[in-house]
């Protein structure tokens, strides 16, 4: 028994099931292509990934309208491959990495630019920036066992209908297996977690009734619009 109802379970749809996916945590890489590392003014990660986190409930489902967040002028869309685990694990071998994947999504990891610049300037944590509610919206999740482990292929995004991303999952400068291997050094993995991968350059502005699309490779669409 709970002194007060405990909250629900947050979940992603599954593409072609009935089913969802129930979210343990939300772990995402920065920094993970040259590109928009350099569009930041910054250097891609070095010898290991940076990562955050988002909170679990702040998935959101394709085809829902994104509320904008308060407290910013400059809500930031970065489209990202989505890892989901079906499987946990601590200190992974690289070679077994990939047996922890239960399916792949296409993300938004939306970003408050302007409160991550100061928090940057000032040397602050990212969680004003980053993991504010509704800030992770995701794709239906294909399954590993119909798309296999994707290595290469388009990562975009189209907002109002024109291209406003375009990279490729091959350039990642910390491709899946030694992301997964490098988080379970620093935390142990469970079944449920969710991985964003990084975004590529191309980085811009979400206004209030603009329409998103993104894509990876032959995974689902994702979709939704700003409220
Ligand atoms: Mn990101």
């Amino acid at each position: 028994m709970f002194v007060i109802d405990p909250p629900a379970v947050p979940s992603v749809a599954i593409a072609y099931d009935s089913r969802r996916f129930p979210v343990h945590r939300i772990y995402c890489v920065g920094r993970n292509y040259a590109d928009h590392a350099r569009e930041m003014g910054a250097e891609a990660s070095g010898e290991q990934p940076t990562f955050f986190l988002k909170p679990a409930d702040a998935v959101v489902d394709s085809g829902a309208v994104v509320p904008y967040p308060p407290g910013t002028n400059e809500l930031h869309h970065e489209v990202e491959l989505v890892v989901a685990l079906g499987s946990g694990a601590r200190d992974l071998d690289l070679g077994a990495a990939l047996e922890h994947v239960y399916g792949y999504a296409v993300g938004l990891d939306l970003t408050r630019r302007d409160l991550q610049a100061v928090a940057k300037q000032k040397g602050l944590p990212w969680d004003t920036a980053k993991s504010f509610d509704h800030s992770a919206p995701v794709s239906a999740i294909t399954p590993a066992t119909e798309v296999g482990h994707p290595r290469a292929g388009s990562l975009w995004l189209n907002v109002n209908g024109e291209p406003r991303q375009r990279g490729d999952i091959g350039s990642m400068v910390f491709d899946v297996p030694t992301i997964l291997c490098e988080l379970s050094k620093l935390f142990e993995l469970r079944a449920g977690d969710l991985i964003f991968t990084g975004t590529p350059a191309g980085v811009g502005p979400l206004a209030r009734g603009d329409h998103f699309q993104a894509g990876c490779d032959r995974l689902s669409i994702l979709e939704g619009s700003i409220g």
